[in-house]
């Protein structure tokens, strides 16, 4: 599985190819991460350090491995 992840925030959204509701999330994501570096990558090689973007653009609180950037959410 394929995911588009910011570098910069450390987030993704996995690629479903033939989804049209999984196309409008990916341009909205790339809309917000657009003046940061957006990579296509395999979602195993960044699952573990970078934080899934949900339907409704938020972050899965299951997945909070990343405790740097939230430490950084609770500071700004
Ligand atoms: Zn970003």
């Amino acid at each position: 599985m394929r995911a588009r992840a910011c570098i910069k925030c450390k987030e993704y959204v996995i690629i479903h190819a033939n989804n049209p509701l999984n196309q409008n999330k990916i341009d909205n994501f790339e809309r917000i991460h657009h003046l940061h570096t957006l990579i296509t990558v395999d979602l195993e090689e960044i699952k573990d350090q970078y934080q899934i973007i949900k339907n409704n653009g938020s972050k899965d609180p299951s997945n909070e491995t990343n405790h740097s950037q939230d430490f950084l959410n609770k500071i700004y």
